[in-house]
């Protein structure tokens, strides 16, 4: 079937909704195509909140949000879009607020904001309150009121549409492939613009924080075209997942008091980071974690986690402002937080690098030049404000600024062009191809053992700690494992609703991806905000203050790299 529209948006979670929102103020005809349901989307599991120099509870400024966001990503953020974001981020929380997203409040009815790790006031002295929130469910308000929004405006969805290929032809993207959930029916749109808001890939971890839907898709359906992902060595380990699971506690616990303790009981953080403890950014806090594990100093029989205590603050508090993540610790660990500390440990969370943007969204072709008609927001693209490391609250802020601002130039630039460009000859044949093999190929390869092997050497060799050893390790065998696809089969042979087809080109995505992240990272031999190598421990500005820009060449991997924009803020030693 063939549908066509001016603006296409590929996801239904906070960026593709905000996306979709403005791209209609620009009059043109809008849908969003997405393989959930849009409430679904990984967005609506946020919990801590969103970054905005209100200054509600204590003093605030827009300049000390810039600078803490460039520090926290370790000086590799682009500090022009730094200053974009934590500018515009002030009217988008508003814009929430009057769009009926249900905050939290303070006593006299503004809203409610508090700690974050990075979030600091005069440029490092001390935390401040920055985060803006709705108890520990801030993504799910966000989502349900973007949602919303969009039904009001009436916005076209086109739900459990599987998006498996980005029609471009002669260098400018005209449309997309997908795939039909409920028929297995293939579709193609014409559009004008098409915005990727697809999300992360936390699903090349096996310990991650991450839904199982989060596999890339659109990242690597890029990359296949020998466009460049930017900056893929940088993936943030959230330091407090639940133990084994992964699951999230977020960082608003220690934001509402919650600290860190090893088996002795000792408040480390204090040791690690003196100024703001555990309130330091992500990165550290979790190689702190682990550096207490490796010196014996873990909690548990096996000395393998740490723990996160709340049992010093009032239960009433708990209930007020941390209802969900009090409830996951009794349901999935059997932990009553009122009077037990949580046992922890850093879990996989948010890829910072992606699909290379401009401050208005177009996508990179290049360092310089960008593809006419595709745009890219939220966690799927690096445009690139979080560096080397993104502070908590900020992603929830990226999907709504630069959301906006996808939204508004997909719309702009769909009005200037006067017709739409027309499809190539056969837009679906790769994509058929694609699912013939896997359905009717008679592969035995199974693609949940190829995944859970992938996760493993993952967790193993290319985690919070790396050398050129592990990464060597973890190259070798997504190698392996690439070869074993080849081989891969479904034993669903049927069109309706077959996951595990999905499943299975899903998983070739996830392939690309790591191999991307392990390539990328074994080239810095430096040591930045979430790549830590333990071979070359030290950040290193004079080769490596630059992104890395990684292309499919073949059966190779290219990288080149590009410079980081610097405004305000030179570099500085990172201490906290
Ligand atoms: C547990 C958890 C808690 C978090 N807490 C916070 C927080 O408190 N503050 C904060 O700032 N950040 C937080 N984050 C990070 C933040 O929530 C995410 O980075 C952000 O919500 C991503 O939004 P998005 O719109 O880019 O993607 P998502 O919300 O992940 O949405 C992706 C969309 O793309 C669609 N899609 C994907 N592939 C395809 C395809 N092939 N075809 C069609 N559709 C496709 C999906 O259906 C979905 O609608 C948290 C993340 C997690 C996992």
């Amino acid at each position: 079937m063939h549908h066509k529209y001016d603006v296409l948006v590929v996801g239904a979670g906070g960026a593709g909704l905000m996306a979709a929102l403005y791209a209609a103020k620009g009059d043109v005809s809008v849908a969003v195509i997405s393989k959930l349901y849009p409430t679904r989307s990984h967005t609506g599991a946020a919990q801590g909140g969103v970054g905005a120099a209100l200054g509600n509870i204590g003093e605030d400024h827009w300049e000390w949000h810039m600078f803490d966001t460039i520090k926290g990503g370790d000086y590799l953020t682009d500090q022009d879009a730094a200053e974009v974001f934590s500018k515009d981020v002030i009217d988008a929380v508003y814009e929430l607020e009057h769009m009926g997203l249900p905050f939290s409040r303070t006593p006299e009815g503004k809203i409610a904001q508090r700690k974050f790790g990075g979030h600091t006031r005069e440029f490092g002295k001390a935390a401040v309150e920055r985060s803006c929130y709705a108890k520990d469910r801030t993504g799910h308000m966000i989502l349900q009121t973007l949602y919303q929004q969009n039904v009001k405006e009436g916005t076209t969805f086109f739900n459990e549409f599987h998006v498996l290929d980005l029609i471009i032809e002669n260098g400018r993207c005209c449309g997309v492939v997908a795939f039909e959930l409920a028929t297995g029916e293939i579709h193609t749109f014409q559009a004008k613009s098409v915005i990727l808001a697809s999300g992360g890939y936390g699903r090349i971890f096996k310990i991650t924080s991450n839904a199982l839907t989060l596999s890339g898709d659109l990242m690597s359906i890029y990359y296949r075209k020998g466009l460049p992902l930017e900056d893929m060595e940088f993936y943030q380990f959230h330091p407090t997942g639940l133990t084994k699971l992964g699951i999230l506690i977020t960082e608003g616990v220690r934001g509402e008091g919650g600290i860190l303790r090893n088996k002795d009981g000792e408040r480390f953080m204090e040791r690690y980071a003196p100024t703001i403890k555990d309130l330091a950014p992500r990165d550290m806090v979790a190689r702190a974690i682990y550096t207490e594990i490796r010196a014996g100093r873990g909690c548990g029989p096996a000395g393998d986690h740490i723990f996160l205590d709340l049992t010093h603050l009032p239960p009433e508090q708990l209930d007020a402002k941390l209802p969900d993540i009090t409830e996951f610790a009794r349901t999935y660990l059997g932990i009553e937080p009122y009077t037990d500390p949580i046992p922890i440990q850093p879990t996989a969370h948010y890829a910072m690098g992606g699909v290379p943007t401009n401050i208005d969204a177009q996508v990179l072709r290049n360092n310089t030049d960008i593809v006419p008609g595709l745009f890219a927001a939220g966690e799927v693209a690096c445009v690139s404000v979080h560096g080397a490391n993104r502070l908590g609250t900020n992603s929830l802020l990226d999907i709504n600024v630069f959301g906006r601002r996808g939204g508004l130039s997909a719309a702009a630039y769909a009005n200037s062009l006067a017709a739409h460009v027309d499809l190539p000859d056969n837009p679906v044949d790769d994509v058929v191809a694609l699912l013939q093999r896997l359905r009717d190929g008679g592969g035995t390869e199974n693609v949940a053992t190829i995944r859970s092997e992938l996760q493993e050497t993952m967790d193993a060799h290319a985690s919070v700690y790396r050398t050129e050893e592990t990464l060597k390790q973890a190259e070798v065998d997504i190698a392996g494992l690439k070869a074993r696809y080849v081989h891969v089969g479904v034993a669903d042979r049927g069109l309706r609703y077959n996951t595990e087809l999905l499943e299975a080109v899903e998983l070739g995505f996830l392939l690309d991806l790591a191999e991307v992240m392990v390539v990328s990272a074994k080239a810095r031999n430096e040591s930045r905000g979430g790549h830590f190598r333990e071979d070359f421990p030290h950040r290193d500005d004079v080769n490596f203050m630059r992104h890395t820009m990684a292309y499919k060449d073949g059966g190779d991997i290219r990288l080149d790299y590009k410079p980081v924009v610097q405004t305000r803020y030179q570099p500085m030693e990172r201490k906290y």
